[in-house]
C-alpha cells in the first residue's frame, strides 16, 4: 500500500491524497490552493500523478480547498467514479459553479485588459463544471460501507465540520491481511449548532488534519452571546452591523443563533437581517433540503414546524438591484454578506458605506490571510482602499473567533485518542510549525508529517 501526498502537505489548502493498493488507485480529495491572492499557477500546475489511472475519488466535503480542482482533474482524464455523500454533492455543485464562475470573469478582465495580447484561459468553465457533476455516481450515506472493488470497501462517517462532511475509512485486503485507513478530511469541533459532533471509527492508518493543533478557540456559545451583545449595542446607538462571512456553514450558523436570540427575546422580533449573497442563500436551501445531516436539538426543531434559518425580519438578496436597495438602511440592520475576508464579492459595497460610520460595527468571524482587506482591518487600519477608492475606518471593529468549523488542539486530541492511528499517524491540512507542535502531544505514536509530492509505502 503506498499514499502520495499531492496538496495541503504542511499545509493549509490544496487537499489531495493518493491512495494506491490491491491493484486501485483511489484519490482523496482535490482541492484548491488558496490564499491571499489567486494561486493561479499552484493550481494550473499538473497534479504529479496520471488522472487517468485513478480509479475513484472520494470527496469528504464542499469546501473549495477540497473539491475545487475537480474539474481539472477530469479535464486530464479522470474517467472514474466520484463518490460523497448527498448533501456534499448538492453543496460542492454550488462551489465548483461559483468558483467558474469567478475563474471566467477574471478571464474576461484580463482579456480586456491585455491589450491585444493573448490573455490566460479560466482554469475551467461552466461547461467543466457540468461534465464533472455527471461524474458523481454512488452516494455514500454515513455508517454505510461501499464495496468499491473485491478487496476494497469505504465508509463515510460523520466528520461535524460543515453539512454533508465526512471522515472516510478505507478498508483493504492485501495479501491476505486486512487494513484500515481514516482520511479525516477537515474535523469538526464538539457541541458545534446545526450538525452532529465528529463520529470517527477506529483505524490503524490515519490521515488527520492539524490546522489548528497548536491552539485552543472559545466556544460557540460564548462567541454566539458575544455577537448577540454588539448587535444590541450597534443596533441601540442607530449603526449597522456587516459580518463579512463565508457563504456555506458560517452564514447559515450565524442565522440558527440569531433565530435562538430572536425567539428568546435577546434580540427584537423585528430586527432586519440581510443574507445578501446568491451562494449562502443557494446552500440556505441544501441545509433545510438535509435533515438527516441534523444534530438532535435542529432536528427537534424541524420536527416542531420551525424554521432553522429564519426570523420574522430576514431578507435573502438574490439580485444586484435588491443588494443595493440596502444601500439605503443607515442603521439598525444587520448585513452579512461575502467574501469573508473582503477579498471580493458584494461585502465590500457594504464595508465603503458603513466602514466610516462611527455608528456602525463590522464584526469578523472568520480567518483572515495576511494581505486580505480583512486582515489589514483587523490589523488596525485607520483607512482601506477598497472598490477603488479611500474608505476610512471609523466603526467598532470585532473578531469573534469561536465559530471557527475546524476541531481545536483539545479536540483533534480527543478525536485521535478515540481513531488510534497506532500503527501510522500522518499530520496533514496544517502549517508544519502547527503539526510539530501537535505531533509532541502525542508521545508513543508513530508520526508523519509529510512533504508534498511524498510518496509513503506502508
Ligand atoms: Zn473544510
Ligand atoms: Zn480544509
Amino acid at each position: 500500500m503506498e499514499i502520495s501526498f499531492h496538496g495541503a502537505d504542511r499545509d493549509v489548502t490544496g487537499s489531495c491524497h493518493l491512495l494506491e493498493c490491491a491493484n486501485k488507485r483511489l484519490l482523496i480529495d482535490c482541492g484548491m490552493f488558496q490564499g491571499a491572492r489567486e494561486l493561479e499557477a499552484e493550481n494550473a500546475a499538473p497534479l504529479g500523478f496520471d488522472a487517468a489511472k485513478v480509479d475513484f475519488l472520494l470527496l469528504t466535503h464542499a469546501h473549495l480547498d477540497h473539491c475545487g480542482r475537480l474539474p481539472l482533474l477530469i479535464k486530464r482524464g479522470f474517467g472514474g467514479e466520484i463518490v460523497t455523500t448527498a448533501a456534499t454533492r448538492e453543496l460542492a455543485s454550488i462551489v465548483l459553479k461559483d468558483s467558474a464562475h469567478m475563474a471566467e470573469d477574471d478571464a474576461a478582465w484580463q482579456q480586456r485588459h491585455a491589450h491585444g495580447e493573448p490573455a490566460p484561459a479560466p482554469l475551467y468553465t461552466q461547461s467543466d463544471v457540468e461534465i464533472t457533476l455527471a461524474r458523481f455516481g454512488r452516494v455514500a450515506q454515513y455508517c454505510v460501507a461501499i464495496d468499491l472493488a473485491p478487496d476494497v470497501r469505504v465508509t463515510f462517517f460523520d466528520a461535524g465540520h460543515i453539512l454533508g462532511s465526512a471522515h472516510v475509512l478505507v478498508e483493504v485486503s492485501e495479501n491476505g491481511s486486512q487494513r484500515r485507513v481514516l482520511f479525516s478530511g477537515d474535523i469538526g469541533g464538539a457541541g458545534r449548532p446545526i450538525i452532529r459532533d465528529p463520529d470517527p471509527p477506529q483505524a490503524s492508518i490515519v490521515l488527520m488534519e492539524t490546522t489548528y493543533g497548536d491552539r485552543c478557540h472559545r466556544s460557540t456559545a460564548e462567541s454566539v452571546a458575544e455577537l448577540v451583545g454588539v448587535i444590541k449595542t450597534t443596533i441601540s446607538r442607530g449603526g449597522n452591523v456587516v459580518i463579512p462571512s463565508f457563504a456555506l456553514e458560517r452564514t447559515q450558523e450565524i442565522l440558527y443563533a440569531l433565530r435562538a436570540a430572536v425567539t428568546s427575546g435577546a434580540l427584537p422580533a423585528q430586527l432586519p437581517v440581510f443574507v445578501d449573497s446568491p451562494m449562502a442563500v443557494a446552500a440556505i436551501a441544501v441545509y433545510r433540503a438535509h435533515p438527516e445531516c441534523f444534530d438532535a436539538e435542529a432536528a427537534q426543531l424541524v420536527a416542531s414546524h420551525q424554521d432553522l434559518f429564519g426570523t420574522p425580519g430576514l431578507r435573502l438578496v438574490r439580485s444586484t438591484a435588491e443588494s443595493m436597495e440596502i444601500n439605503r438602511v443607515s442603521g439598525g440592520a444587520v448585513i452579512m454578506a461575502g467574501s469573508g475576508m473582503c477579498t471580493g464579492g458584494r461585502v465590500r459595497h457594504h464595508l465603503v458605506r458603513n466602514l466610516p460610520r462611527e455608528s456602525a460595527s463590522v464584526v469578523f468571524v472568520g480567518f483572515a490571510s495576511r494581505g486580505t482587506p480583512a486582515r489589514r482591518i483587523i490589523d488596525g487600519a485607520r483607512s482601506i482602499n477598497l472598490l477603488g477608492r479611500e474608505v476610512p475606518v471609523r466603526a467598532e471593529i470585532h473578531t469573534i473567533n469561536g465559530f471557527s468549523a475546524h476541531a481545536d488542539q483539545a479536540e483533534l486530541l480527543r478525536w485521535h485518542a478515540r481513531v488510534g492511528g497506532a500503527e501510522r499517524t500522518i499530520l496533514i491540512h496544517g502549517e508544519h510549525e502547527t503539526m510539530k507542535t501537535f505531533a509532541a502531544l502525542l508521545p508513543g505514536v508513530p508520526v508523519s508529517m509529510p512533504s508534498p509530492g511524498e510518496r509513503l509505502s506502508l
